[in-house]
This record gives C-alpha cells, structure tokens and sequence, in this order.
C-alpha cells in the first residue's frame, strides 16, 4: 500500500502506485485540458505530484510539450538566474565488493586494475584540483568495507579539507558512498560534507534485485532507505538520481518524484540535487545490453519534466555526457556540471600508464575545466564556484525556505560572480578572463538589492587586489 511517510522503501515507493501513475499517464497523455491545467499549475513554480509530472512526460501533443520546454527554462532561469555551479569527482577507491552487472567495478571484473588513493595520493591530486580551480568535489568510492571503510572516508575529507595550496581550497566535499547506517552519517556530517549523494540506480525493486544480484547493495530496502538514515544522521542535503538505461524511463521517473515526495513530506526537505546519468561503455560493460537506453529527445524530456515537477531541486549532469547534449540541458534546467573530470582512481595529477586502467566508465566532455568556463561564459552562463550556504549553515529546511521565498537570489547572483572572479585571477587562460570580467560587469547588475550590489562591488576590487574567500 502506498504510504508517502512510511519507513518502508516499498511503501513510499510502492509498486502499484507506480504502474497506476503510468496508466493514468497514458490514459491522459492527450487530454488537452488537463495537460493544460497540470501546466498553469506548474506556472505557479510550485512543484507538481509525480502522477501531474508523469502525464506531462507522456505528454503526446507538440505544441504542449514545446509549452513545457519553454517553462522549464523559465523556471531554471527564474530560480538559478544563469548561474551554473561548477564541480569535478574525485574517485577515492575502486574495490568493490559487490555484483552491480552495470559498474565495471563489480568485484569479478578481474582486468580493472584496482585501486586506492593514500592520503599522500591525495594531496597530490587535490593539489592539481585546485590548481585547475576547482573548489567543490564529489567523492566517489566502491563499497568494501575492508579497503574503503568509514574511517578511511572520513580521513579523505578530513585530508582534502586541510590543502592549501596557493589561493586554492577544496571548500565542499560531497559524498557518493555506498548506503550505511544512520552512525556513520552522523560521523559524515560530523566530518562537514556537503551533500550526500547516493543514485538510486532503478526504482523498480525486481529488475533492482537481478541487477544487483551480489553484495550488500542486493538490499534494496537498505540502499533505497538510505536517505532516511541519512536525515536521520543530520545530513539534510541529500542527492537523488537513478541510472538511465537500466529500467523503463516512465518508471524511474516517476520513483523519483514519489521519492523526493517522501523526504519532503517526512523530513520536511526535499532533496538538495537530482543527478541524470545514462549508462556508459566501461571496461567489461556493453550499454547495448540493457534495452531501456534513453534517446536525446526522451532525455531532454525527462530533464524539462523533472525540472518543472522540483524548481528548487538542483539538478546535476556529468562529463558522461557530450558537449551537445550538455548544451541542450543547460537550458532545460541543469543547475549543476562537473569539468575535466577523471572517473579513474588519480589520474588528475598525472595520466594513467596504459596498461594500469581504473575508470569507471567513458567520459564523453574531455575539455579542460578552461574551456568549460569559457563556453559556459560565451552561452551566457555564470560558471559559479559558490560554496557559500552550506559554509553559512543553510542547509536542508533553512536552505529550501530561502529558496522558496526568493531571498536567495541575493545571495547567489553576487556569490557566483565574486567565486567566478577569483577563478578569473587566479586560473583562467588571458581570452576566458577577458571574457569572464565583460560578463562580471553585465552581471553586477542584475544584482537586486543595491546595498548588496555596493558590497559586492568593493569585494571584486578587493579580490583583485589578492584577497580571497568573500561571502553573502
Ligand atoms: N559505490 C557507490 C554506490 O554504491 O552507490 C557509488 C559510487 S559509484 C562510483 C557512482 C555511480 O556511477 C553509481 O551509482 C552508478 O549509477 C554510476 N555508474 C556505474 N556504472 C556506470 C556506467 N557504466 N555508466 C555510467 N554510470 C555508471
């Protein structure tokens, strides 16, 4: 039985729920009046129920789905301006011991090479991190609990938070690690990281099991309850996603919005970011064998839908995905990409030997992080290296009711061009910051408020004259 505040995963996100959202999604797909009203409604920027956002996504009617398209980017634009924050992985360890048939890290792939940054292998990698000007990671690690236990997470974070190395500094770690219990987020969140991000791989419990058939991720109440554990541990800035490819589209999205419906409704939050990958060629992994791929089109569809059905969700997209595609969803609702991302075990510092290959899968962007801030800048995009809300305490509830009363704007217009500054002084090739400085002064404008259009003003002479780390 569907029950949006129970602790049981297959409650919250109960089958039967799922296939009747599906087939009302169908049955409506060109009900033009109530496509029509679940669009007004969506022009509120208020969110929409999953079963609302799963007859938009079925939607059949061209005219309406351009409708959609057109809202979504006005609603990316009305609650994250231009504003794209910028961010790169950090893969920790790639021992695995469970059986995911998607992951190339599955403990029986025997021609990975495997491996594990030291604490000395980090600060060499987060020295060129930082010397690209990256200021926000996302930790990625394999579930083993005898290579990568807790401890060794935490002494990454606790690593990663003391480099400095020029003017650089790592000023958000957010967490990808496999589910755990409710103590070892509370040691997470102890730790100050971020978000905590865990993809639900596919919502539909059978297809679940048979693609996680080893380990302890097999569970999927334990993984998909996660997120309550996660709360429960005083983490409230938690990322969803599933992996598409792996499970009919129609249904995982609509798990994900039941999802996000249930950490609202429980904890009062919704989650802090939804990430949208699509399975890649890996080592030992074949895309063509799962038959639930994503087309470009479907693809954008799903970003439009999501971002009209969460505005105040961020949502992510990685270098899995090409430049093209990247651009596209830019402007469907994409808040958050990462650049010149390695998905190898190090491979930042220097490149992987040949015959030593780690990574997790293709990356489809190989462009350095350079050449992603200025095509970002030349769409009219402000590449933002913000890490200021979760640094002043605005997480969770804090966070989303600042969101949702649209105060938020006035911090993140002037946080995004002061980070983006320091970028400019410190990183940018002479072209990028040329075009970086027009774009700060086009920007600076756009500021509401002018007392803090003043102070922001004074804080960019400031970072030119070598001061760092300014924040509203
Ligand atoms: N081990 C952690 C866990 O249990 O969730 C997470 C870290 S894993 C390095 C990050 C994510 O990469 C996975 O959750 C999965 O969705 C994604 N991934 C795995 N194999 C992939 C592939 N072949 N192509 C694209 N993404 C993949």
């Amino acid at each position: 039985m569907y029950n949006i505040k129970s602790q049981n995963a297959t409650e919250f996100i109960d089958h039967s729920e799922i296939l009747e959202t599906l087939k009302y999604a169908d049955e409506n797909a060109s009900n033009a009046e109530l496509i029509d009203a679940i669009l007004e409604k969506a022009e509120l920027r208020k969110g929409l129920s999953h079963r609302e956002a799963s007859v938009l996504l079925a939607c059949t009617l061209p005219d309406r789905v351009e409708r959609m398209y057109r809202l979504a980017e006005q609603i990316k634009k009305d609650f994250y301006g231009s504003r794209i924050v910028m961010f790169a992985p950090l893969y920790l360890s790639n021992y695995c011991v469970n059986g995911c048939v998607y992951c190339p890290y599955h403990h029986q792939n025997k021609h990975i090479a495997r491996k594990k940054l030291s604490q000395e292998d980090i600060v060499r990698e987060v020295t060129a991190l930082q010397d690209m000007g990256h200021k926000r990671l996302a930790l990625e690690a394999g579930e083993d609990p005898v290579n990568n236990p807790i401890e060794y997470i935490l002494d990454c974070v606790k690593t990663i938070y003391s480099i400095k190395h020029k003017n650089g500094a790592i000023r958000r770690v957010n967490v990808n690690i496999a589910a755990t219990t409710v103590e070892n987020y509370k040691k997470l969140h102890d730790a100050g990281i971020g978000t905590y991000i865990l993809f639900q791989e596919t919502y539909h419990k059978e297809s679940y099991e048979k693609l996680h058939p080893t380990g302890p991720k097999h569970n999927y109440r334990y993984h998909t309850e996660a997120m309550d554990r996660a709360m429960q541990g005083g983490i409230d800035d938690v990322g969803l996603g599933v992996l598409f490819g792996l499970e009919l589209y129609r249904y995982e999205f609509a798990g994900l919005l039941m999802h996000a419906e249930h950490l609202e409704a429980t904890y009062g939050v919704g989650p802090h970011t939804i990430s949208v990958p699509r399975i890649k060629k890996a080592d030992d992994i074949d895309p063509a064998v799962f038959d639930n791929g994503i087309d470009d089109d479907t693809f954008a569809k799903i970003v439009a839908c999501i971002r009209i059905a969460v505005p105040y969700t961020g949502m992510i997209i990685s270098t899995r995905e090409s430049k093209k595609v990247r651009e596209r969803l830019l402007h469907l609702g994409i808040s958050q990409i990462s650049g010149a991302s390695k998905t190898s075990v190090g491979g930042y510092a220097e490149p992987e030997p040949d015959d030593e290959k780690s990574e997790q899968f293709d990356v489809s962007d190989n462009r350095t992080l350079d050449e992603v801030v200025r095509w970002l800048m030349e769409l009219g995009y402000i590449p933002s290296f913000c890490t200021a809300c979760y640094r002043e305490g605005r997480t969770g509830d804090r966070f989303m009711s600042l969101c949702k009363s649209g105060q938020i704007q006035n911090c993140c217009q002037p946080n995004a061009l002061m980070t983006l500054k320091e970028y400019l002084m410190d990183y940018a090739s002479p072209e990028t910051r040329r075009i970086g400085e027009k774009l700060i002064e086009k920007e600076m404008a756009l500021v509401a408020s002018d007392k803090v259009r003043a102070i922001a003003a004074e804080r960019l002479v400031k970072i030119e004259n070598g001061d760092r780390d300014f924040r509203f």
